[in-house]
């Protein structure tokens, strides 16, 4: 009887120590997430918009985290006409307009979430599909989803994948620029 349970002790220290083993040889992967810092001290009218289109993404991607006003990989200015645009340094930098005409019309918060997608590193798309953020206002001004699709997330996850800071992105060369992505509505017919 003893012999036995001592036989059970021994096993079941073995399987602790498997499961021990287990977990220290393959510790869960530590969280590499990417602060992208945006500053909204440009844009007053849309700080809250801005805010949460960063959670949208946050929540959307496994590797970033958009913070508010600690420092300025993304720099966040609101107009007057032209059309909202972003112009991309470098992946994870760069600079977004936010229309206030265009976001009279079309989601302020769908323009913002589109715009940073720029600064992802996600081009237009400009299908007309509602459940595409990037499809922009080909989908019109009645639709208002703000979330990227999950083949969009999983998009900018892989582009962030890499190991360098935005900060460091930032010294890469060239920049682009994305315009025209919400074209204006007809004015109505008086
Ligand atoms: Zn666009």
């Amino acid at each position: 009887m003893a012999s036995r349970i001592s036989r059970t002790l021994v096993a079941m220290v073995a399987t602790a120590g498997a499961t021990l083993g287990v977990t220290l040889a393959n510790p869960s992967p530590a969280s590499a997430a990417m602060t992208i810092c945006y500053n909204t001290s440009q844009a007053p009218s849309y700080a809250s918009i801005a805010n949460q289109a960063a959670t949208i993404w946050n929540n959307a991607t496994s590797n970033l985290t958009l913070t508010a006003n600690c420092g300025t990989n993304l720099r966040i200015y609101q107009i007057t006409g032209g059309g909202s645009y972003a112009v991309r340094t470098s992946l994870g930098n760069g600079r977004v307009y936010i229309d206030t005409q265009q976001a009279a019309q079309y989601s302020p918060l769908r323009i913002m979430t589109h715009e940073i997608g720029h600064i992802l590193g996600l081009p237009d798309n400009y299908n007309g599909n509602c459940a595409i953020l990037m499809s922009g206002g080909s989908a019109g001004t009645s639709c208002t989803n703000p979330y990227p699709s999950s083949a969009e997330a999983s998009r900018v996850t892989s582009l962030f994948a890499g190991t360098r800071s935005a900060t460091e992105r930032g010294t890469d060369s060239g920049s682009t620029v994305f315009r025209d992505s919400w074209p204006a509505a007809l004015a109505p017919v008086s």
